[in-house]
């Protein structure tokens, strides 16, 4: 197949622009022309209309199949959202015009916009205030983390360590390494946090806990009120991963139960495809005493209610991000919001939860369950069953491709061997669930009377199985002929 550079024909075009009096050339000072036009192809529309259908077409989403990568949250999101987001007043704001002269007037609706999400967001969570600056689930972490050092910093602590439990996720203990700290590893226990390996290492030295809940093995935490005495009584502060908040909303506010900073994953649970490196939004809320460190300038509701930005803040850990973050990700997040209501987000919550235990249900008895209980939007699998037919979670995923399917995640987390773990989100029907359940329990039959198919999957794709690190660290792009 030819690239568009390949197919670009000097002189063709698909635009008739406007003929103008004068050009860029007129009316640019000269240093800023460029001395050579652009490498840019040259095709008709209908060449570029192919082109991005093409591409849209060899990638695989959430819109085409099903995808139950476990931690990952690829769920569908609805297309009204689009048409939210995508009015002018939003899209055409420059993002410097609410700080020049007489430019606040211009944007009262963005600042509501942002002033709003941050209030539903804090309603949602329990948490006293939100920054919307984040722009990913590991940006808020370490803005989080960065709060909760200013935080001791102001009152004179001497704080060097967080703790992250070993069913965390993994960007937590590096988040806390990132910022300095000295990351201190508990084993749980029964896959939840043990109160005593937890008060084992507790002393002055620890300036907090991360903690993702629920953890990676879909588990939601049954020690919470210990774990937060435990970490009140040497002043160290609570952090929650909340990447994974559509297990939990309406059903759980974690700034009531007494954490101090939360972040969530605005790209996972409200709105936002997630993947693809496409932009995110990680906002971050915190309990009363963390406020003052906030990222700034602030937007804020004025006596008179009109809305304004705030850029007064003496103790703030300063921007984290240019402007005011992902304006357009959260605009998405508050469209969500609006249109689901109080009772939609619990619907979502339990539906994404419900699904997780009936294909928990329906996969017992085909795969190891290590941890066999009722779970929360996901769950770890075990295929260590079919050892004896040397075939693994890998040859599984594989052979779940030439189905049709997203692989799910595979030997994550670090304390299950051979592991598989399955989010397939609140948006999936029971029929999706149970084809895909028919499917993988048929992949499981034939490890044990033809391993030697299974593990030749994938068959039906444009590649075979690659040398996945030379393929990562070695990449060769070349155009396919
Ligand atoms: C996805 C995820 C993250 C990281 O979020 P990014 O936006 O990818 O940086 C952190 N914690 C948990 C539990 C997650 O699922």
């Amino acid at each position: 197949m030819k690239t568009v550079f390949a197919k670009s024909v000097p002189g063709r075009t698909g635009v008739l622009p406007p003929k103008a009096d004068k050009t860029a050339r007129d009316m640019l000072p000269q240093n800023l022309l460029r001395a050579r036009r652009p490498a840019l192809p040259e095709l008709s529309e209908l060449d570029v209309v192919r082109h991005y259908s093409r591409l849209s077409r060899l990638n695989y989403g959430v819109d085409a199949n099903f995808y139950p990568l476990g931690s990952c949250t690829m769920k569908y999101n609805p297309k009204f959202i689009e048409a939210a987001v995508n009015y002018r007043g939003f899209t055409d704001t420059h993002p410097l015009l609410a700080q020049v002269d007489g430019g606040e007037a211009l944007t009262q609706g963005n600042l509501e916009a942002i002033w709003l999400t941050e209030q539903l967001l804090q309603e949602v969570t329990g948490m006293r205030a939100f920054t919307m600056q984040p722009m990913a689930g590991a940006q808020g972490e370490l803005t989080g983390i960065l709060l909760i050092a200013a935080y001791h910093r102001a009152k004179g602590n001497k704080k060097s360590k967080i703790i992250c439990p070993d069913a965390a996720h993994g960007t937590n203990p590096a988040t806390a390494a990132l910022a300095g700290y000295e990351v201190v590893n508990i084993v749980s226990k029964d896959g939840m946090v043990d109160p005593e390996a937890l008060a084992a290492v507790l002393d002055d030295s620890v300036a907090g806990l991360m903690m993702t809940c629920p953890n990676t093995l879909g588990l939601f935490e049954q020690h919470l009120p210990e774990i937060v005495r435990l970490l009140r009584s040497v002043d160290a502060l609570l952090y929650y991963d909340g990447a994974n908040f559509n297990a939990c909303m309406g059903r759980l506010r974690v700034g009531d139960v007494g954490f101090d900073v939360v972040h969530l994953n605005l790209h996972k649970t409200m709105g936002t495809p997630h993947g693809g490196g496409g932009p995110g939004s990680g906002p971050v809320g915190v309990s009363e005493r963390l406020i003052p460190f906030l990222p700034g300038p602030r937007v804020v509701k004025k006596a008179d209610g009109r809305f304004g930005l705030n850029h007064d803040l003496p103790q703030s850990i300063g921007r984290v991000a240019p402007f005011y973050g992902n304006f357009g990700v959260y605009l998405k997040a508050l469209a969500y919001i609006l249109r689901c209501g109080a009772e939609g987000l619990s619907r979502a919550t339990d539906y994404a939860v419900l699904n997780a235990n009936y294909l928990l249900a329906r996969l017992r008895g085909h795969l190891d369950i290590p941890y066999d209980r009722i779970c929360m939007h996901e769950f770890v699998a075990s295929a260590s069953k079919l050892g004896e037919y040397d075939v693994h979670a890998l040859d599984l995923a594989k052979a779940l491709l030439d189905k049709g399917y997203h692989a799910p995640t595979i030997y994550f987390p670090l304390i299950v061997k051979e592991c598989l773990m399955f989010e397939p989100t609140e948006t999936e029907s029971k029929e999706m669930l149970d084809a895909f359940c028919d499917d993988l329990i048929a992949i499981c039959e034939r490890a044990r009377t033809d391993p030697a198919g299974v593990k030749a999957a994938p068959v039906t794709l444009p590649v075979r199985r690659l040398d996945e690190t030379a393929a990562a660290r070695n990449m060769i792009l070349t155009e396919v002929e």
